[in-house]
C-alpha cells in the first residue's frame, strides 16, 4: 500500500470512529424517552408521614387531602409538560401545599412551645448542585420561595430568622403577619402536648420530656422532586417543624443532604419525619451516595436507608425520590405518608396509608 492511500485509510477510520461517538451521545437510549415519544419527565410529592390510619380518617378529610395533593401535583406536571424547569415545578407545587391549612408548612404550620410558627425550607438544583435554605422565619408566606431566592440571588446557602426575613423583603416576597399561620387544629395539638407535659411528672418530680412524635405522630411537612424534559432534577421541602419545638430548634427540612438533595447524576430526594434522625443519618444524601458509590438502584438505596439504617437508629418517616431516568421511590417506615406521583403520560398514583389506596 502506498503512503498516501495508507494515510487516507487512517483518516477515514478516525472520522468513522468520531461519528460513531457523536451518534451515541446524541442518540438517547430507550429509557430516556417516554412512550409518547418525547423526553421523559415526572414529579413526585409528599405531604408528610406518620401514624396516618384509615380508621382515624373521615371520608371528607381524606377527600380534602386527595384534592390538594392532586391540585399540587398537577400544577407541577403542567409546568414540566410545557417544557418548564424542574425548579419551577418544585416551587409552584410546594406553594399549593404551603397555602393549604392541611399540611404542616406555610398556612397550617405547627406551633412552637411559645405558641409561634417558625418555618423552615430548602431547595436544590440537581444540574448545578446549587442550593438554598432558610430556617426559623415567621413572616414569609411561602418559605420555599425564600429558599429559592437564597439559592439564586445570594452568595449563601442558608439564612435564618430576622436576617432571612429582611432578605425576603428585599427580594419582594410576600410578607404576612405571623397570625396568618394560625390554625385552630394545630393550636389544639400544641395545647394537648402542653397538658401532657404538665401531668406527666417524672419520679423525681420534674416534668418528663414528652416526645411530640410519640404523642402526636404525624409529620405534615411537604416536599417535591421533579425531573424536567432537559433531564434536570430538583428537590424541595417546606415545613413548620415539630409541634412544641423550642429554643429555635431546626429540623432536617432546611438541611441540604438531610431533608433535601438533588444531583442529576443520581436522584432527587425530599424527606419527612423525625428530623433529628434524618440529620444524623444524612438521609437524602445517603440515598444519592449509595447510587453514586455503590451503584445501587434508587429502589435499593431508599429501601436500605429508610427500612434498614433509619429504622435501626429508631427514626421514623419517609422520603419521595426520583432518579435521572424518572424512576420513583416513595419509601416510609410509618403507618402512612401522604404521597403522589405523576409520570410523563399524566398517570397519577396517589397514596395515604401503607397499602396504596
Ligand atoms: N422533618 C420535619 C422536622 O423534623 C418534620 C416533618 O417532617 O413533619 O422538622
Amino acid at each position: 500500500m502506498t503512503k498516501p492511500i495508507f494515510i487516507y485509510l487512517v483518516l477515514f477510520f478516525c472520522l468513522a470512529c468520531a461519528k460513531k461517538q457523536t451518534d451515541t451521545t446524541e442518540e438517547p437510549t430507550q429509557k430516556e424517552y417516554s412512550s409518547t415519544g418525547g423526553p421523559t419527565f415526572g414529579i413526585v410529592i409528599h405531604g408528610g408521614a406518620g401514624t396516618i390510619l384509615k380508621k382515624n380518617m373521615t371520608d371528607s378529610l381524606e377527600a380534602a387531602y386527595k384534592e390538594v395533593l392532586t391540585k399540587a401535583i398537577k400544577t407541577g406536571h403542567e409546568i414540566l409538560a410545557n417544557g418548564g424547569s424542574s425548579l419551577d415545578a418544585v416551587r409552584k407545587t410546594i406553594n399549593v401545599m404551603e397555602d393549604s391549612p392541611l399540611f404542616n408548612s406555610g398556612k397550617g404550620a405547627v406551633f412552637t412551645h411559645e405558641g409561634k410558627n417558625e418555618l423552615d425550607a430548602s431547595i436544590m438544583d440537581g444540574a448545578t448542585l446549587n442550593a438554598g435554605a432558610i430556617a426559623g422565619v415567621t413572616t414569609v408566606k411561602n418559605p420555599i420561595d425564600l429558599a429559592y431566592e437564597v439559592m439564586v440571588n445570594s452568595e449563601h446557602v442558608m439564612l435564618s430568622g430576622k436576617g432571612a426575613e429582611d432578605f425576603a423583603t428585599r427580594q419582594g416576597l410576600e410578607i404576612v403577619d405571623p397570625s396568618y399561620f394560625y390554625t385552630k387544629k394545630r393550636y389544639r395539638s400544641l395545647q394537648r402536648i402542653l397538658e401532657q407535659e404538665k401531668t406527666e411528672l417524672d419520679p423525681d418530680g420534674g416534668t418528663a420530656f414528652v416526645d411530640p412524635y410519640i404523642k402526636d405522630q404525624k409529620f405534615g411537612t411537604v416536599g417535591c422532586v421533579a425531573l424536567d424534559k432537559n433531564g434536570n432534577l430538583a428537590a424541595g421541602t417546606s415545613t413548620g417543624g415539630m409541634t412544641n419545638k423550642r429554643w429555635n430548634r431546626i429540623g432536617d427540612s432546611p438541611i441540604i443532604g438531610s431533608g433535601t438533595y438533588a444531583n442529576n447524576a443520581t436522584c432527587g430526594v425530599s424527606s419527612t419525619g423525625w428530623g433529628e434522625y434524618f440529620i444524623r443519618g444524612q438521609v437524602a444524601h445517603d440515598i444519592s451516595a449509595q447510587m453514586e458509590y455503590a451503584g445501587k438502584t434508587l429502589a435499593q438505596a431508599t429501601h436500605n436507608v429508610i427500612q434498614e439504617k433509619l429504622t435501626k437508629m429508631g427514626g421514623t418517616g419517609g422520603v419521595v425520590s426520583m432518579d435521572h431516568d424518572g424512576n420513583v421511590s416513595m419509601e416510609f417506615n410509618t403507618e402512612g405518608m401522604y404521597r403522589a406521583h405523576m409520570d410523563a403520560q399524566g398517570k397519577l398514583t396517589l397514596g395515604i396509608y401503607k397499602e396504596n389506596e
